[in-house]
């Protein structure tokens, strides 16, 4: 099982042989979906192993899922058929909370950072963050602070984490600044920045009391370690003998210096592997940049291109190829990625009239499929909100469904609860996990008790757990209930001291809670359902010891808070079509793929905030939602449906919508189209403006994606190649008078 030269060109071709063997020096793989990018890697590193005799602890390779990282370990141990201990295989988060762990637990590392928090912090959660803002936010704002201005914090604050300031340096070039409270409070311009930095500062205090981070910190905190410390950063640079890393283009500002300064300088043995026309995270500080200008960041950068799409057939690559040859690209990051598959199906445009007909006939086109079909057909949407119409449509046919990032298991609230015990137990100093189950069951500790507790801990600058003597001392209403509490979790503090298994301290957190007896009386309804939940986490900590003998309660409750969104798969969806937003679908692939809402003003998706923006912005925005488009349709093997419903609800009101705008970007020879999207009488649309359908948008159209000039619906134009399905191909794609509407309105913006 040793992958050679001879074996690895047995399971790839040519280009990606090249990509590869090609150990030594920067390499950029750039190529377009499907076209085995993550497959190259795997067998790479398979390579590293079995034919250069490379530690596996010694390479970093990072992934944009943990699910990803997990399946790739699982190939590359079927590859070379044994065990291997890729222990640095993960997300940028998993790798960085190693670090930090490794860190921390060095006293001279934490005296020289000067940093409250340890090696046994918290991971706080969006809930944690969001509890703790209000804290912070409410004497600031006092009653006009609503689930909006909270969203927006938390949003600025992710913000200021997620990108950096690049300070121009006198002999040239940057020196890159994280945004810490300090820098952002420097360079806040008005005064709603400065309240807002004001909060960020805050709320970076409070979390390093709680001995806590949140996502976000993971990295921002790793970075700046590492910057302060460069004897450290150099340590790992050079423990890194090879550097691979999936997904590239979604890389961000702060996720780059990490990876620079985990790279070796001299070496430079860094593979990055990537589809610039894939980057869909900007909206979240990723850098298209960044991939765009590898070459210029290394040394002699090693530059492959893989160009032949694997996975699906002709039609799917040709079709969603000519849309993303719409958006400007530098010309050296070109690809022309081509199938050798037959044509197979066309495309298939699917217009209705209306947005529940949208559903049905996605339901319907389903189960006509057959079950067997299930398990290996998708459902994409452009925004959350799309999934109820059609869960329902599915649900009306027996269609079972799973929703990829709904609520899964970790997120149930019994789960949660009796998780921050674990927590508090893992960490005392977790206030958020400390204010969450302190009364929960209920034991007669009320608010006022909790203001007390809060008072004297910011006295003494302790936890909420540490102030609990002095309360119970004062003797209060609650005094009793306090000292139950203390009482119940120093037993399994002690426990937990003792070395005594994880999953009997879980079921003695249960049990001397009275959780379960809680559950019932909360609602009789929902208590088995919950309680077999409670039996299945205690499974889970049992299952987590077998496979970890040597790991504790810090590393289970690291892995659960690691899940990142993507991760949140409710398991085994053998027979169940699967529904996600495309944001989620990267890097998957289905059979069949169904898009729904290929509307103008949903796919691509115009904001209100749209208004505001430059029309460089705008650009952009629209450049991305095309890559969205782009990613969607790739993921498509066999089949591929794109619908357009001519009026839908949306935010509140009944709406007309033309068809997007990739769908006419679509080369016509790979498309069928099928259905009506009006009542076919043109008055429909000369009679009323086109305005009248965009209200929303305070009365002018299409804000953000103006200003051009609409092709005449060129997919319904040209003749179908495939000619058999195609239902009167584009009754509103001749309609003059509509193109003309749509001109007219543009000139409004
Ligand atoms: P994406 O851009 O969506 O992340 P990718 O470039 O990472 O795609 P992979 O997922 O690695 O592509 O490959 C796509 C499909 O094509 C997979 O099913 C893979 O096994 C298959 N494939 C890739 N290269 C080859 C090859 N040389 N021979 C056979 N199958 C291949
Ligand atoms: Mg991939």
């Amino acid at each position: 099982s040793v992958v050679d030269l001879a074996r690895l060109q047995r399971e790839l071709n040519q280009e990606q042989v090249a990509a590869a063997a090609k150990t030594e020096g920067p390499a950029l793989i750039l190529a377009g979906a499907g076209s085995g990018k993550t497959r190259t890697i795997t067998y790479k590193i398979a390579h590293l192993i079995s034919a250069k005799n490379v530690d596996p602890r010694r390479i970093l390779a990072v992934t944009f899922t943990n699910k990803a990282a997990r399946e790739m370990k699982t190939r590359i141990q079927q590859i070379l058929e044994g065990r291997v201990n890729l222990e640095w295989m993960g997300t940028f988060h998993s790798i960085c909370v190693r670090i930090l762990r490794l860190c921390l637990a060095n006293d001279r590392i934490l005296q020289v950072l000067g940093w409250k928090i340890n090696k046994n912090f918290s991971i706080y959660d969006d809930d944690d963050q969001r509890k703790m803002l209000k804290e912070i936010m409410k004497p600031i704002f006092g009653d006009d602070l609503d689930a909006k201005a909270l969203k927006q914090a938390r949003s600025i604050i992710s913000k200021y984490k997620n990108s950096v300031v690049k300070e121009p340096l006198p002999a040239g070039g940057y020196r890159i600044v994280l945004q810490t409270p300090t820098v952002a409070l420097e360079h806040a311009a008005f005064p709603d920045q400065e309240k807002m930095a004001g909060v960020y500062r805050d709320y970076q205090a409070k979390l390093a009391e709680a001995n806590a981070m949140d996502f976000d910190d993971l990295l921002l905190n790793t970075v700046e370690l590492l910057q302060k410390l460069p004897q450290v950063a150099a340590q790992f640079a050079n423990r890194f003998l090879y550097v691979v890393v999936d997904e590239y283009q979604d890389t961000n500002d702060v996720q780059y210096e990490l990876l620079k300064l985990l790279i070796d300088r001299t070496k430079q043995n860094v593979t990055v592997v990537g589809d610039d026309d894939q980057s869909i995270y900007g909206w979240r500080g990723a850098n298209i940049d960044i991939i765009r200008n590898f070459s210029r960041d290394f040394d002699h950068v090693t530059f492959f291109k893989l160009e032949r799409n694997y996975r699906s057939s002709a039609n799917i690559v040709k079709g969603a190829g000519s849309v993303i040859a719409h958006n400007e690209r530098p010309e050296e990051m070109k690809k022309n990625v081509y199938s050798a598959e037959p044509a197979g199906d066309p495309i298939h445009v699917v217009n209705v009239l209306a947005d529940t007909f949208e559903s049905e006939q996605i339901a319907k086109r389903i189960f006509e499929a057959g079950k067997e079909q299930y398990a290996k057909t998708a459902i994409f949407y452009r925004t959350n909100a799309q999934s109820r119409a059609i869960e329902k449509a599915l649900n009306d046919l027996r269609i079972p469904c799973v929703i990829f990032g709904g609520t899964r298991f970790w997120d149930r609230k019994e789960i949660r609860d009796i998780l921050a015990y674990m927590r508090l137990l893992a960490n005392p100093k977790d206030d958020a996990a400390f204010l969450r189950i302190v009364n929960t069951p209920p034991r007669g500790i009320g608010n006022g008790t909790l203001d007390a507790l809060r008072l004297s801990a910011e006295a003494n600058n302790s936890s909420l757990w540490e102030a609990i003597p002095t309360e119970i001392e004062k003797g209060g209403r609650s005094a009793k209930g306090l000292e139950n509490f203390k009482n119940v979790v120093e037993l399994w503090l002690a426990m937990l001291q003792n070395k005594e298994a994880l999953p009997i301290i879980a079921e003695h957190v249960i049990r001397d809670s009275f959780y379960k007896e809680f559950l019932k009386k909360e609602d009789e309804s929902t208590a088995e359902e919950r309680e077999r939940n409670l039996d299945e986490m205690v499974n889970a900590f049992r299952e987590f010891e077998e496979e970890n003998p040597d790991k504790g309660l810090d590393e289970f409750l690291q892995e659960i808070s690691l899940l990142t969104d993507a991760d949140k798969k409710v398991e085994s969806a053998e027979t169940r079509v699967t529904l996600m937003t495309i944001h989620m679908a990267k890097g998957l692939e289905f059979e069949t793929v169904h898009i729904a809402g290929c509307d103008e003003g949903i796919f691509p998706l115009i904001r209100e905030s749209s208004m505001t923006e430059t029309p460089d912005e705008r650009k952009k925005q629209a450049e991305e939602e095309r890559r969205l488009f782009y990613v969607g349709c790739t993921r498509a093997k066999r089949k591929l449906y794109l619908y357009h419903a001519g009026r839908r609800f949306w935010q509140g009101s009944l709406r007309r919508f033309p068809p997007s705008r990739f769908l006419e970007e679509i080369d016509p020879m790979t498309v069928s189209v099928e259905g009506k999207c009006d009542d076919d009488s043109e008055q429909s649309f000369t009679g009323e403006p086109w305005n009248q359908g965009f209200s929303g948008f305070g009365g002018r159209q299409r804000p953000g994606f103006g200003n051009r000039l609409r092709p005449q619906y060129g997919a319904y134009r040209g003749p179908s190649s495939s000619g058999s399905s195609s239902i009167s191909r584009g009754s509103y794609g001749r309609n003059p008078e509509r193109a003309t509407g749509l001109h007219k309105t543009e000139r409004i913006v």
